[in-house]
């Protein structure tokens, strides 16, 4: 899209800021630097303003301020994203529009099991509200404690339960979205089955603002889980890790809530700069995975169904060790293992990031591959390759050597995205399996969909926003 917004008129400004009033205007510039910078400090941008509007009449309101004088617009939910999709440019020309302020719980139906929140409402206050009535929303991650249902919905969020009830994508019955031009669509529908045409909805999901803002949705909710069985086991190999996964599948049905891959030097760096965590097993192994299983019917078969599946995996010599948590907070102990490696990685020098997608029958494949591409490329380098193998989805991340200059490292992102990337690439996969594009990923993906695709995709944002003011720079 070449539409470039003009400056911003000062009375354009002024108009919105007379719509939010003092409590939703923000122009100091100590005030805004957080706004403005986005979470791994890749990205620092400026605007003239963050607005913070109150209700989905007031978006309305600006955004037909911002069609009417070219102004752009940047959504901002807790500004956690991974894509620098959430901050604007240098150039200055874009406002944000943050949702933090609509964050009430609109409805809950535990019949329908569905509950209805406005954008800004902070994922752990979604979870926690479908607690108190007895119900579940699964989306969970690392970030929960500031991200906003917004931002999870417009980057189709996964984290650590994808493989048993899907990603954000499959967790929305209806939306509430300003449209460019200002117009709301009220897509408020908290429907299991509705096949009355095109599934607008999806169109959002993911769609990083660039299509709208999301302003509330329906969310799916589930039976709440009363018995859960979390087990740290060690490997021979991540192939085994594979054939574990199909085992566990297979024993457990449905119940196979989180299955997440973790190499030894994830455990090493966790211990090493999070405090608390320790090694559960007596001796070092090469790999383990963090696997959970959960039943909504507290009748023990969980425990069973995890011994019986550990024996026989033991047996076969798929797994060499094990633990299996005997408390909640056990269970928390063995998953600070897992969530530590990503505070780990920040004290251990440059990290370049890839955050990739293969087939699961794949993965082990991949990890083979790309090891061995930037091993030979740069020797001493460190993957740390741990996350989502369950859904295939691993986080590749690559520690620089110890000692290395971290700035001359850190020069060398592109080099080490382009050798991974084609690794996956080779193989069918993703470039961003769920973090989305942003600013970080755009230029790569005419390299990765075809031509069709990406002008299909054009297509769709010009017929959404033909005045290129949604999020512009950002995904194409
Ligand atoms: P923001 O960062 O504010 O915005 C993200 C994008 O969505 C931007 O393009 C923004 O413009 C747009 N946007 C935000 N709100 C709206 C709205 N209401 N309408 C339209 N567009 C909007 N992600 C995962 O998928 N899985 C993980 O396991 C995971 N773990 C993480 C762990 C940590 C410690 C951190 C810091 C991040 C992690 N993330 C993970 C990334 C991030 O938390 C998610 O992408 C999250 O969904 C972003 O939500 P947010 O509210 O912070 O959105
Ligand atoms: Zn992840």
């Amino acid at each position: 899209m070449t539409v470039m917004p003009r400056p911003v008129p000062p009375d354009a400004l002024a108009a919105i800021r007379a719509i939010v009033g003092p409590k939703g205007w923000i122009d100091d510039p100590g005030d805004m630097a957080p706004f403005l910078r986005d979470e791994r400090g890749l990205f620092v941008g400026k605007a003239p303003a963050v607005v913070r509007p109150a209700a989905t009449a007031e978006v309305a309101e600006i955004v037909r301020i911002c069609a009417a004088n070219g102004i752009a617009i940047v959504p901002q939910g807790g500004n956690t994203g991974l894509c620098g999709g959430s901050v604007p440019f240098a150039t200055g020309e874009a406002i944000v529009l943050a949702l933090g302020r609509m964050n009430r719980v609109r409805a809950v139906d535990p019949i329908n099991y569905t509950i209805t929140v406005e954008a800004g409402v902070i994922l752990a206050a979604v979870q926690a509200e479908a607690d108190r009535h007895d119900r579940l929303f699964p989306l969970s991650l690392g970030a929960e404690g500031s991200c906003q249902i917004g931002g999870n919905l417009s980057t189709n969020a996964g984290g650590i339960q994808v493989l048993r009830y899907g990603n954000a994508r499959d967790l929305v019955l209806g939306l509430e979205v300003v449209l460019p031009d200002g117009q709301v669509w009220d897509g408020l529908r908290g429907l299991r089955k509705d096949n009355t045409g095109y599934d607008l909805k999806q169109l959002f999901v993911g769609g990083e603002g660039t299509l709208g803002i999301v302003t509330a949705a329906v969310l799916k909710l589930f039976p709440k889980p009363r018995e859960i069985r979390t087990a740290f086991v060690a490997l021979p190999g991540h192939r085994q890790a594979l054939e574990l996964f199909a085992m566990a599948r297979a024993a457990s049905g449905d119940q196979l809530t989180a299955f997440e891959l973790i190499p030894r030097i994830g455990l090493d760096i966790s211990m090493r700069h999070v405090p608390g965590v320790t090694d559960p097993l007596a001796a070092p192994y090469p790999h383990y995975v963090l696997l959970e299983m959960s039943s909504s019917v507290p009748d023990g078969d969980i425990a069973a169904t995890m011994d019986k599946l550990l024996d026989a995996a033991m047996a076969q010599g798929l797994v060499l060790d094990g633990t299996i948590a005997a408390s909640a907070q056990q269970a928390a102990q063995l998953w600070r293992i897992r969530e530590g490696i990503v505070e780990a990685q920040k004290h251990e020098g440059g990290s370049i990031k890839h955050d990739i997608a293969v087939p699961v029958s794949r993965v082990a494949d991949f990890l083979d591959e790309a090891t061995r591409r930037v091993e030979e490329r740069l020797p001493g380098i460190r993957v740390v390759a741990f996350g989502h193998i369950g859904d295939g989805n691993i986080h590749f991340n690559l520690s620089q050597p110890p000692g290395a200059d971290t700035k001359a490292y850190l020069a060398r992102w592109e080099e080490f995205n382009e050798i991974v990337h084609r690794v996956v690439q080779g193989m069918n996969g993703s470039i961003s399996a769920e973090h989305g594009v942003g600013r970080l990923k755009r230029d790569l993906l005419p390299q990765f969909k075809s031509a069709v695709e990406i002008e299909l995709m054009r297509k769709v944002k010009r017929a959404l926003d033909p005045l290129g003011i949604m999020n512009p720079g950002k995904v194409l």
